[in-house]
């Protein structure tokens, strides 16, 4: 073993002891050596115990714990440590900024095992009241995370879009051309990226130098021939399952095409839009001509399952609803957390009436704008809600969502959802799976039962808009559209510019070829009014 790898080993003990809240003595004189064995450049390959212990500044147990490590390559106190820690809270060690204390804490306190579940308690402003930490810790937090994110290879669509759309511009004006094109994944406007792919019909490389860009996702450009522009675009954006299914169709791929729709005609086929071209089932479709039309952000009429400061926002409800307004929106659905969410803020009955008397009066300021009373209920370990039935009977609707109590298997987690989907005060089920996408798997649910329960007791299913959940996932929505579920494309904002994620659910809402029909916040104010007095009766 280096000398370089046994100050890691030391290191990382000296810092999982202080996580587990261990002797601190013991933990200074650890990760001193390691700072000592980190710098020195005495070669303690071969050494023997003996000729460790004379080393100056190494103590009799250091030289034990060196000697073990050229040993074995590991020692039994950091294997024991490593087996009681999760993976994601040692991870959390290597960001910058949050030493062992504050991990532990962040651990014990919120819940949180891995550095994408931290940066998710930073959007959701966790960290703000958290002891020791405050607005500014959080905000370096969150940056740092995302740098190694980043890092990873891997690259949230929403972090990467604005990037791609600068890079499509610039090229645009650098090479004088208009026939330059985003492909592949991201303009399928796949969730998650790994590289942006362009398009640009030009005989030489452009010159990048001139692009300043913001995010460290890869670029790579493809070049073509201007006449072979859209047979180069459709073949560079489809996914290969697309292409595949459609050699099977035995007609000879077009010579020349003036356009994609032009290529979908040639095999007989109606157009089909870019996000849908995964080969799941869309050639068969186009072949019968049912592709519907598929929603855009402005079918959206209101915005359900928001937060405020009443609970872990960072605005007003007034703050909010003027947003929604600027927006063109005709309603904002509020639904803070449920009193048994502490750490978020949680609601207590008296609270929850305060909160409907300031309601009422801003709604009848903003009218003919109205301000829907909600609630985020926290689905229970029993899968019940989180209030009696006096109060639940109250809200104008109820967004049922699981936030403690993650892991579980697939029986229990499917139960308790099946139960909350029972309740005849739920409206909704919020982020299905409670997954955050690159970070955190979310609980395994049986989806055909759960969706087959919402159709049968009339339960509309949240696509969670924040671009790290996309929940319920968009290859399940045609399955949900088929048992005639209702979608509701909800940004679970918690601060007015969250609102505007609702984009990122409507894009992959296209992909699970959602129509305006079937989003239950396309529904305009009088409509939704209704569906939710009668789905309350
Ligand atoms: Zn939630
Ligand atoms: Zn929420």
């Amino acid at each position: 073993m280096q000398t370089e790898a046994i100050a890691d080993a030391i290191k990382l003990t000296a810092q999982l002891l202080e996580v587990h809240g261990e002797n601190p003595f013991k933990i200074k004189s650890l990760s001193n050596a390691a700072y000592r064995l980190d710098k020195t450049d005495i070669d303690l390959a071969g050494k023997s115990l003996a000729e460790l212990e004379a080393i100056d500044g190494i103590g009799k147990s250091i030289a034990a714990k060196i000697f073990e490590l050229q040993q074995t390559g590991t020692t039994k106190e950091l294997r024991a440590l490593l087996e009681k820690t999760p993976a994601g809270v040692i991870q959390m060690l290597g960001i910058k900024g949050v030493g062992p204390k504050k991990v532990a804490q962040l651990w014990r306190e919120l819940g949180v095992e891995s550095p994408g579940e931290l940066h998710y308690a930073c959007c959701e402003n966790r960290l703000v009241e958290l002891k020791g930490f405050g607005a500014k810790t959080q905000e370096s937090v969150k940056k740092a995370i995302e740098f190694t994110m980043a890092n990873a290879g891997k690259f949230h669509y929403a972090s990467v879009e604005k990037t791609a759309l600068q890079l499509v511009d610039y090229l645009k004006k650098t090479m004088q051309t208009e026939l330059v094109s985003l492909t592949g994944p991201m303009r399928r406007k796949c969730e998650i990226i790994e590289t942006i792919h362009v398009l640009v019909a030009a005989d030489e490389s452009p010159d990048m130098a001139g692009f300043e860009q913001e995010s460290a996702v890869p670029v790579e450009i493809e070049l073509c021939k201007p006449e072979e522009f859209y047979r180069a675009l459709f073949l560079a954006s489809a996914d290969v399952s697309h292409l595949k299914q459609l050699e099977t169709l035995n007609i000879a791929f077009p010579t020349e095409a003036a356009s994609e729709e032009a290529i979908y005609s040639h095999y007989g086929l109606q157009y089909i839009a870019p996000e849908l071209r995964e080969g799941r089932g869309e050639i068969l479709l186009a072949q019968r001509n049912e592709i519907p039309t598929l929603i855009e952000f402005s079918d959206l009429r209101g915005t359900l399952h928001n937060h405020t400061k009443w609970s872990d926002g960072m605005h007003s409800i007034q703050d909010m609803a003027e947003k929604c307004i600027a927006m063109g929106l005709e309603y904002f659905g509020l639904c803070d957390h449920s009193q048994s969410a502490f750490y978020a803020g949680g609601l207590k009955p008296e609270k929850l009436i305060e909160q409907w008397k300031e309601i009422d009066t801003l709604n009848e300021k903003f009218a003919p704008f109205k301000i829907f009373k909600g609630i985020e209920s926290d689905i229970l370990h029993d899968g019940s809600l989180d209030y009696p039935e006096e109060i639940l009977k109250q809200f104008d609707f109820i967004v049922a969502s699981v936030h403690s109590g993650l892991k579980m298997d697939r029986e229990k987690a499917t139960t308790r959802l099946l139960r909350a989907i029972e309740n005849p005060y739920t409206t909704m089920l919020g982020h299905p799976t409670g997954r955050l996408l690159l970070s955190r798997e979310g609980y395994p649910i049986d989806h055909e039962k759960i969706i087959d329960a919402c159709a049968a007791n009339g339960v509309a299913i949240e696509l969670n808009a924040h671009p790290y959940r996309l929940d319920l996932d968009w290859r399940w929505i045609p399955y949900a559209l088929e048992k005639g579920v209702l979608i509701s494309i909800n940004p679970d904002a918690h601060e007015k510019e969250g609102l505007l994620d609702m984009y990122f659910g409507v894009c992959v809402a296209r992909k699970g070829m959602l129509t305006a029909d079937k989003c239950l916040n396309a529904q305009n104010r009088e409509a939704i009014t209704n569906w939710f007095s009668r789905k309350k009766q």
